[in-house]
């Protein structure tokens, strides 16, 4: 799937402006190539140790521009490739720059190529890897935490542990079976037992308090819904500290959804979205927009139903009904009532709010979107909802769907194993198959880290980095 033993060339930083642009190289022609396209001050790169910086110029002969840079030579083993190694750091033209190496000699690198070079040649594990890339991806701090928890070799110790614990037992195992014959005392079953479930027990403990990374959609959502001109656009720009013109419309959706983030307290992130056209589907033409805020509404982890304060209690029936259809349309998700534009109300009492306590039987907030009022309880209110509060996310292993599948079923195959064990009169007697539970449960956790790895696994980990990375 990935050729290892040719050099390639990317562009490291994002695109755009930025005051410095870093063009990278790794494998064995790195240096080679490097020093076709730059002049050091002083020296030549061929001749410089690892870790060396050299000012010079590059030259892009191809659209004669010269541009000052400095060039960082990490030789081979020692830099994140395990191969020689050469970076640029220019102010500019980075892709004229890769063009001129892709020229010389150099291979345009696959999105994630320099992180698998760095995975094949055993500078990092798998579960780094993938960290790398959750590193770049994370949409807000507990994951990036957790994210970086992972590539300094969290997850790869826990498994590492938990192997060689494993390792050990199978060997007990296994030696039951040569040895059964010998007058030697051997480890009694139900120890070993002990060992399984307890391990299995701390596995799914990981497991279950591990942060998942969704893959397709990172943050939780919370849906604002409500009849027309109540604020839920207002609310959303308010909540989000965007103002209209940059709220985007969510893709794949009519103007009727809106979508922006907002920021908790926890410095979590959320999507929030206006979902108005659920309550006026009365033309053929509102159809569409109907269905799109029906889904939106479904797919909600919170919702928001706002009311107008400020208006007669005589339409509050309609709100009511509205709320109703809107509540069978997720009957999942909490809901919060936002009564806003309280700031017409300066008399607004708490009679109302328990007298709208009462007919929804939902929590109530007075807000306004105008003065900001009951925004900052709706976001912690929010919070506590999703329960993103109660978790520790510095503690907390950041984990793929896939990893803590694997991770669950190397917890199962253990206390499997455990429960033939501790029903044993002899290890002997259920060697051969507890050996295969533990075989299996090793076979798991190698493919967390790497060990045990198939094709499609790499292709899928690999294939979510950009170029470059
Ligand atoms: P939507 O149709 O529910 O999205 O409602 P909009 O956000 O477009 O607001 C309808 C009208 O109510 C606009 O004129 C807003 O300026 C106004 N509005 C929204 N929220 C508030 C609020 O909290 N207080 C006051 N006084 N006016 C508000």
């Amino acid at each position: 799937m990935f050729q290892l033993e040719d050099t390639i060339v990317a562009i490291s930083t994002a695109g755009g402006a930025g005051a410095r642009a870093i063009v990278r190289l790794s494998g064995p022609e790195a240096v080679c190539l490097a020093q076709r396209v730059f002049q050091p001050v002083r020296g030549s790169l061929s001749e410089m140790g690892g870790f060396r910086a050299a000012d010079g110029m590059v030259r892009m002969a191809s659209v004669g521009i010269e541009l000052p840079a400095r060039a960082y030579v990490f030789r081979a083993p020692r830099s994140f490739t395990r191969q020689d190694l050469v970076e640029f750091h220019v102010p500019g033209a980075a892709p004229e720059l890769a063009d001129e190496l892709i020229s010389a000699g150099a291979r345009q690198s696959e999105p994630g190529e320099f992180t698998a070079r760095a995975f094949f040649s055993g500078r990092i594990d798998l579960s780094a890897a993938t960290a790398v890339a959750d590193v770049i991806d994370a949409a807000d701090d507990a994951q990036l935490r957790a994210a970086i928890g992972s590539l300094g070799g969290r997850l790869e110790r826990v498994c590492g542990d938990a192997a060689s614990q494993i390792a050990e037992v199978l060997a007990s195992v296994e030696a039951s079976i040569d040895l059964a014959a010998e007058d030697i005392e051997l480890t009694a079953p139900a120890d070993l037992a002990d060992r399984l479930e307890a391990l299995s027990g701390r596995l799914l403990e990981t497991a279950d308090q591990a942060e998942l990374i969704t893959e397709s959609d990172r943050y939780p959502t919370v849906v604002l819904t409500g009849k027309a001109n109540v604020g839920k656009s207002s609310l959303l720009n308010a909540l989000s500290g965007t103002d209209r013109a940059i709220v985007s419309v969510l893709a794949g959706t009519t103007r009727d959804v809106l979508s922006a983030t907002m920021s908790l307290t926890e410095g979590v992130t959320v999507r929030i979205l206006d979902a108005a056209g659920f309550a006026h589907p009365t033309s053929p033409l509102d159809a569409a927009s109907h269905k799109a805020a029906r889904r939106a509404i479904s797919g909600a982890d919170v919702l928001g139903f706002v009311i107008d304060s400020s208006t007669d209690e005589e339409h509050l029936g309609d709100d009511l009904t509205l709320l109703s259809d809107i509540r069978s349309a997720n009957s999942r998700a909490p809901v919060v009532v936002l009564a806003n534009k309280a700031d017409l109300l300066p008399s607004w009492e708490h009679a109302q709010i328990d007298e709208l306590t009462r007919l929804t039987e939902l929590p109530v907030i007075a807000t306004s979107a105008i003065s900001g009022e009951g925004l900052e309880e709706f976001r912690r209110r929010v919070t506590d909802l999703l329960q993103l509060g109660a978790r520790s996310p510095a503690e907390a292993i950041c984990l793929h769907q896939r990893q803590k599948r694997c991770l669950m079923a190397a917890a199962n195959a253990s206390q499997e194993a455990g429960e033939i064990l501790r029903n044993a009169a002899e290890v002997s007697d259920v060697a051969e198959i507890a050996a295969v539970d533990l075989r299996e449960a090793l076979g798991q956790l190698g493919q967390i880290t790497g060990q045990i790895v198939t094709e499609d696994i790499l292709g899928m980990i690999f294939a979510r980095f950009c170029v470059g990375k």
